[in-house]
């Protein structure tokens, strides 16, 4: 293995509250149950990578309070470094207040925090003294700082892979800056300005590379993933699983692809791990908890048996996407 993986992204704390129902304007309800989860793309990324034996090093911010140490510790219990972790005085760390009510549905409050002050000249220290091998951004930080790690890494020779999620409209422009872009298919469509309802994997990633992406892979749910680049395009089917938990999965895939992507392995081989990835994670609940650990993943791939591949939905439609995805503003 050589070098480090810098992980872009948010550091954030779900606040979680388990509720009959929501409350509405100006009324105060008795909840059932609360939990504190720890989360934020970005770390859920940093985690899998680190959990698949390759060396991260995260780049976010958090404010000066509880939350933010307490997140910090987390990740360096998953030796993650965390020395460049930005701690900002005039901001709270990241924080999604969540209910959810006995009928499934959420309401989130997102409060991006420290993570929307991280300063592109903190990036570019960052990166001066790190020297990373790779990098592997969520799209939680600043526009601003987005093109300074992908500049710098061009310049390099350094890959960039870039998860733009949550989207946001300023994504098109880096697209020429990034090595692979992993997006699901609700986000290939958005980046399209909302591609036709039906769109095919091979259509939406087609579509992508005529905007400006190189290598793009489209995650599918429980029907895998398909990806291009150069070479041949590639269809993984997903693992048939016990499913719990989706959240986190997302993450779990490309924190997972960075790693191999890291030892040198090509887009492919680290498709297919990552899909593996992907699908433990829904097996047990939480985001963070469920991330699994390589030889999990190895034993999955070498035993595991195969769902048919494509969207769950059939017909390729656009998927509701569930609380990783938070916006990046409220
Ligand atoms: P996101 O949460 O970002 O929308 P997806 O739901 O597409 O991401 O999941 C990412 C990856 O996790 C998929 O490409 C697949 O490999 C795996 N995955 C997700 N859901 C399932 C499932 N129900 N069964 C098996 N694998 C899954």
């Amino acid at each position: 293995m050589s070098g480090r993986v810098l992980v872009a992204g948010a550091i954030n704390t779900d606040l979680v509250a388990t509720v009959h129902r929501a409350p509405e304007a100006g009324e105060t309800i008795t909840g059932r149950s609360f939990a504190i989860h720890s989360g934020g793309k970005g770390a859920n990324q940093a985690v899998a990578v680190a959990r698949s034996r390759a060396s991260a090093v995260m780049l976010g911010g958090v404010g000066r309070d509880d939350f933010g140490s307490a997140r910090k510790a987390d990740l360096a219990a998953d030796q993650i470094d965390t020395s460049w972790i930005a701690t900002i005085d005039y901001a709270s760390s990241g924080v999604a207040l969540i209910t959810v009510e006995s009928s499934g549905e959420n309401r989130i409050a997102y409060i991006p925090g420290a993570t929307a002050k991280v300063s592109p000249d903190h990036c570019a220290d960052t990166l001066n003294a790190i020297e990373p091998s790779l990098i592997l951004s969520t799209n939680e930080l600043s526009p601003e700082c987005h093109r300074v790690l992908f500049t710098w890494a061009r310049g390099r020779d350094v890959r960039v892979i870039f998860n733009a999620a949550p989207y946001s409209d300023d994504v098109v422009e880096l697209l020429p800056l990034i090595d692979v872009l992993i997006v699901n298919e609700g986000e290939a469509s958005a980046l399209q300005g909302g591609a036709p309802d039906g769109m095919s994997p091979q259509e939406l990633a087609a579509g992508l590379r005529s905007i400006g992406a190189t290598d793009v892979v489209i995650t599918l749910g429980a029907g895998g993933s398909f990806a291009v680049s150069d070479d041949e395009p590639l269809t993984v089917p997903g693992y048939r699983v016990d499913v719990v938990d989706t959240t986190g999965a997302g993450d779990t895939f490309c924190g997972a692809l960075a790693s191999r992507m890291l030892e040198g392995a090509t887009l492919p081989e680290a498709v297919r791990y990552a899909n593996a990835a992907g699908a433990l994670a829904t097996t047990r609940s939480g985001a963070q908890p469920s991330i699994p650990g390589r030889e999990e993943i190895e034993k999955l791939m070498e035993q595991g048996k195969k769902l048919p591949w494509g969207s769950p939905q059939g017909g390729h439609g656009l998927r509701r996407k569930g609380r990783d995805s938070n916006p990046r503003e409220v």
